[in-house]
């Protein structure tokens, strides 16, 4: 054709999302409510990966920490309440193509849905857990949740909670098959940062425990750690989380930790004198669920696919 070379064609370049391109809804959150922090450094992890919105999800149950999907500009599923993690398990099970993450709280995942948690650290599905810890119910309102420290005063108990909180951690690294489980907290957000990354990365289940400030009903509860940096203990290893200088330089209360280390990780997380961050445990051979589901799948479709071509031939259809 005139004017035209046979050799043209058009290279569209690949597409660069930018930071602005996960943003969902307007956060309603309070003001200062540390989730806000969770949304940003999440919304960094995926601008860094380049996740594509179109095969990214976001589950969540019910309560504060669980409004997370509608402020992603991903697909979001906003389930019932303790029910997020076996949603995930399914979404996981038959869309192995999606990068899955959870948002769930210490009410959401610690209380209805502590069976759930306990099988979905079981099964070891590819997904982001992140556990947004306050030590309470916000969303209704001030009640005392599974985390809440001990003579805590909420709603349902103005005269002190009377017996001692669950720790998550401890709990997770309890759970068989647990392959991945980190702590961080929501205003260090390089630290933040660093741990989602290296959770996305996890071949299988990465649970997160995010220590999450709530303003609005605990004020003041992470005052001491954020105040004196020294009651943090932060967790060092060259196969542990990436720590560059911004968060070394003010986290110096330091203890190295090989995170092959199961018996070293329940030492660390029973300590009372200053409060761990960083990587835990990791175990990158741990069976996976979705390794099964997915290979069962398309070995039943092939099965039946090969029967029924030999039934074909075998009658000449
Ligand atoms: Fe955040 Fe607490 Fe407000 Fe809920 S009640 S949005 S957790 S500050």
């Amino acid at each position: 054709m005139f004017g035209l070379k046979t050799d043209w064609f058009e290279e569209a370049s690949p597409r660069y999302y930018s930071v602005g391109d996960y943003e969902g809804g307007t956060a309603r959150w309070c003001p200062g409510c540390g989730d806000h922090a969770v949304l940003t450094a999440v919304q960094r992890l995926c601008r860094d990966e380049q996740l594509e919105p179109e095969k990214t999800v976001f589950v969540s149950g019910i309560g504060c920490a669980s409004r997370f999907p509608h402020y992603m500009n991903a697909y979001g599923f906003h389930g019932l309440h303790g029910r997020a993690l076996p949603v995930a398990c399914g979404i996981r099970a038959r869309r192995p193509d999606l990068h899955v993450f959870v948002s769930t709280g210490d009410g959401d995942c610690c209380s209805i849905g502590a069976g759930h948690w306990v099988h979905a650290i079981r099964y070891n599905m590819k997904m982001v857990v992140m556990l947004l810890d306050n030590n309470l119910y916000g969303l209704t309102k001030n009640q005392t949740s599974p985390t809440s420290g001990k003579g805590s005063k909420t709603n349902t108990h103005p005269q002190g909670s009377v017996l001692d909180p669950i720790n998550p951690i401890q709990t997770t690294l309890g759970i068989s098959n647990a392959s991945f489980v980190a702590q961080t907290v929501d205003w260090n957000p390089a630290h933040l940062l660093a741990t989602l990354e290296a959770a996305h990365q996890h071949p299988g289940l990465a649970f997160v425990r995010i220590l999450q400030r709530c303003p609005h009903f605990q004020t003041g509860l992470f005052d001491p750690l954020q105040s004196d940096p020294s009651k943090l203990l932060l967790l060092t290893h060259p196969d542990g989380i990436a720590l560059d200088e911004s968060i070394t330089r003010v986290l110096k209360n330091q203890r190295e930790h090989d995170p092959a280390d199961l018996a070293g990780a329940r030492e660390i997380a029973d300590l009372e004198e200053a409060t761990p961050i960083g990587l835990f445990y990791r175990n990158e051979n741990a069976d996976r669920y979705d390794d099964f589901t997915v290979q069962g799948l398309a070995t039943s479709r092939a099965d039946k696919l090969t029967a029924l071509e030999s039934e074909l031939d075998r009658y000449q259809i």
